[in-house]
Parts: C-alpha cells; sequence; structure tokens
C-alpha cells in the first residue's frame, strides 16, 4: 500500500490530481520546497506552464532534489506541461527554459495548436497488461517528437504522418501529453499507483 503522494505544487493543474488521489484513498501532499519531497512514495508533477514551473522550481531550490529523487527511484506521473518539464530535450523552449531531463524524449509544445486550443477524445493507454481506453483533454499539449532507447510509448494519437507520441514511459517515470485528471477519471492515477 502507497503511503504518501505528492503533488508539485508550484503552478498548474495541482487541485485536480490532489482531488482524484484523495479518491482513491491516497495520502497527498502538495510540494514546494525540498523537505516536501522526504519519504514521498510518488511524484505527480501536473500540467500548468512548463517554463513557470521550471523558473518557481529552480527560484525555490527544487530542481536538484527532483532530479535527485528520480535518480532514486521515485515513481512519477507527469502530465501536460509535466511532461514538458520531464523531458531531456525540447524543440521550443521558452527562452532559458530548463528540463529536468529524466526522460530521453524531445518534446514539442504547444504542438495541437494555439493558446485557445482544446480538444477532447478517446486515448488508449497502455497500463501493464491492461489498455485503458481514456476520455483525455488536450490543451494546448505537448507532442513527443523523439523517443529514445529504453523509453516505451504507451498512448499515441493518429497524426498527419502516422501515430503522433502522446504518453511515454522510462524507468520509473511516466508522462501523458495530455490530462486525463481533467474528467475525474482515475484510472491512469489507480495503475500508475499498482505499478510502485
Ligand atoms: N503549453 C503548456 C507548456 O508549455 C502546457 C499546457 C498544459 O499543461 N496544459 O507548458
Amino acid at each position: 500500500m502507497v503511503a504518501t503522494v505528492g503533488v508539485l505544487a508550484l503552478q498548474g493543474g495541482v487541485e485536480e490530481h490532489l482531488r482524484i488521489l484523495d479518491g482513491l484513498g491516497v495520502a497527498t501532499r502538495r510540494v514546494r520546497v525540498p523537505r516536501d519531497l522526504d519519504g514521498l512514495d510518488g511524484l505527480v508533477i501536473p500540467g500548468g506552464e512548463s517554463s513557470v514551473i521550471d523558473k518557481l522550481a529552480r527560484s525555490f531550490g527544487l530542481a536538484e532534489p527532483l532530479r535527485d529523487a528520480a535518480a532514486a527511484g521515485l515513481p512519477v506521473l507527469a502530465t501536460c506541461a509535466g511532461l514538458i518539464y520531464c523531458a531531456r530535450e525540447l524543440d521550443n523552449p521558452a527562452p532559458g527554459q530548463q528540463t529536468l531531463g529524466l526522460l530521453d524524449v524531445t518534446v514539442r509544445r504547444n504542438a495541437f495548436g494555439n493558446q485557445r486550443f482544446s480538444e477532447e477524445r478517446t486515448v488508449p493507454v497502455t497500463a501493464g497488461e491492461e489498455t485503458l481506453d481514456i476520455e483525455a483533454s488536450f490543451i494546448r499539449a505537448p507532442l513527443v517528437t523523439r523517443v529514445g532507447e529504453g523509453v516505451e510509448v504507451i498512448a499515441t494519437v493518429p497524426g498527419e504522418d502516422g501515430d503522433a507520441v502522446v504518453g511515454v514511459r522510462q524507468g520509473r517515470v511516466t508522462a501523458l501529453s495530455f490530462h486525463p485528471e481533467e474528467n475525474g477519471d482515475a484510472r491512469v492515477h489507480a495503475a500508475w499507483l499498482d505499478s510502485f
């Protein structure tokens, strides 16, 4: 049984993840400063604006402790801006934007259109032996444009040049372009918790 899951609470869709985790009976903690990482069993990195999350994390001295915790095996679930923040490389970073580099992927920000673009569609997501059909919200969503060795693709959507990668997993880091939490669907979180 999982004891405590943190949600990186610097900016963005923190409350939606907390609500889902609460609903699953998991103890939660907002993570804002390095000591908030102590004793966590998992960490969610929410959507929002990845360049702001990056700036705040660095100014709160959190970026290195986050990298260290992930390197030490802390399971991470990242959505949207969280995926961007976990990537090793960005096609189109904001000026000065840095990432944690937890996933050997390249990500293009805002790949599905402009600020206002948002849509929902059903996306099959591989979770262990299962495939979950998730009603996913894409909100200025990123795309994975390069997948390194050792990275498993867990979700795709049909794109102009074949399948576009919208979900990946490498080791204990799972990341999705979209928001499974927006609709209150707990299945992705439940499967992630089961994989600990
Ligand atoms: N476009 C945002 C970014 O660059 C991500 C959008 C989201 O998290 N919904 O961080």
